[in-house]
């Protein structure tokens, strides 16, 4: 079982980085560590891929100021969701102009909040959404979002999202008359997309849209794929630019007239430049003829391993023991509930030498871990994230 790689072609140097860092570290577990090269790498790779495409990164994927700071300096835009994203990136440096409020369940204190502050472009999927939006971010931007199955990606963002095409259509339409521009369609198939061709039925839906709204005389112009590129986990993924070349090939088979394209990438900029270093707290048996062992980590699902819900995504897990023979386990986390349980249908296999106290290294973490830490359940800290690698000067530097 082999990590793949999507856009660490440098990984030799990504986790020696990482290991110096954390070789100096003797801080308690469990930690973040982010490889400041590896997201600029990620990034540089799927802004090449796209063309003039802007980037808005879904800063809820690793909403770490250095992470930010350098996606800023990259170029990036941002795709926040709620008052604090929208200060947390202006803060950074970036401008009002390259952020999109992209939730579609705003406040509308938040919405002022972020038109007082510059912000132009904001999405919504009801006529209700769009009447707060003519209110109180008059003459904006907007996008409409339209619902995607999520089949095929290992975390579905399908049925809260999105209206009807035909919904779609006619509150586009209505746009203009209630005071704001509408830009375009925007979705979203589901995030770790596996399979690059479902972008098709969602760009043909957009596609309907694009045209009835023309036939009416209302010209969209931009069409925002959203994210869901994958990266790579325990399972090899397709590279970044099969994705593209899907996407690209859907629009000119659905449009006459191709639109501008926006994306939206969260954990594909960042997922693969972290590892979280964790602690072996328990290794036990429940029977005495159980073959399988439960590991209990200092991590688990309330401590930033979110999406282990479900056993969606499967983390690769590294030990100093690993040269050694290995059996099967459960695999939990700390806390007193039974939710907190990693893996026990996956068939995860661990060193029979591990014992507890000793490392055990996630890898791929970059992404939602940060973002989804609880605050204190069972006496949990927040998790702490360092960076390393800094490649600019005011951008991260290690042991922040
Ligand atoms: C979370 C989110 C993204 C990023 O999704 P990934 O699967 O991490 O790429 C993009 N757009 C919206 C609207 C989101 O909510």
């Amino acid at each position: 079982m082999n990590q793949s790689a999507t856009c660490t072609v440098d990984t030799e140097t990504h986790h020696q980085r990482i290991r110096a860092f954390m070789a100096g570290h003797p801080g308690p577990s469990p930690y973040l560590v982010v490889d400041l090269p590896t997201v600029a790498r990620c990034y540089r790779s799927l802004a090449g891929a796209f063309g003039s495409a802007p980037v808005f990164y879904a800063v809820k994927a690793n909403p770490d100021p250095r992470v930010i700071r350098l996606l800023v300096r990259l170029g990036a835009s941002f795709d926040v969701a709620s008052r604090a994203e929208v200060d947390l990136c202006l803060a950074a440096g970036a401008d009002p102009a390259a952020l999109s409020y992209g939730n579609t369940v705003k406040k509308s204190a938040d919405i002022r909040h972020a038109y007082a502050r510059g912000v132009r472009l904001f999405v919504f999927d009801s006529v209700e959404e769009l009447r707060k939006l003519a209110e109180h971010a008059p003459g904006s931007r907007v996008f409409c979002r339209l619902p995607a199955s999520g089949e095929g990606s290992r975390w579905p963002l399908s049925r809260k999202f999105g209206c009807a095409p035909d919904m779609a259509v006619e509150l586009l339409r209505a746009a203009p008359g209630l005071g704001l521009d509408p830009v375009g369609v925007s979705f979203h198939v589901g995030s770790q997309q596996l399979d690059p061709q479902r972008w098709d039925p969602s760009i043909a839906q957009a596609a309907r849209v694009f045209a009835e709204l023309r036939s009416a005389g209302v010209h969209l112009r931009m069409l925002n794929v959203g994210g869901g590129f994958a990266a790579g986990y325990l399972t090899p993924v397709a590279p970044i630019d099969a994705y593209a070349a899907a996407i690209h090939a859907s629009v000119r088979r659905h449009f006459a007239v191709p639109p501008s394209l926006a994306v939206e990438p969260g954990r594909y900029l960042v997922a693969e430049a972290g590892v979280l270093r964790c602690e072996v707290v328990l290794v036990a048996r429940k029977h005495h003829d159980d073959e399988k062992r439960w590991v209990y980590l200092d991590i688990g699902r309330y401590g930033g391993l979110i999406d282990t819900e479900g056993e969606a995504i499967h983390y690769r897990l590294v030990t100093e023991h690993d040269d050694g023979p290995s059996g099967p386990v459960v695999i939990a986390g700390p806390t007193c509930d039974s939710v907190d349980i990693l893996y026990e249908r996956t068939p995860y296999r661990l060193p029979l030498a591990l014992r507890p106290g000793d490392h055990v290294d996630i890898l791929g973490a970059g992404a939602y871990t940060l973002s989804s830490a609880t605050v204190g359940f069972n006496g949990l800290p927040p998790l702490t994230a360092y960076c390393v690698g800094s490649e600019f000067p005011d951008t991260g530097t290690a042991g922040e």
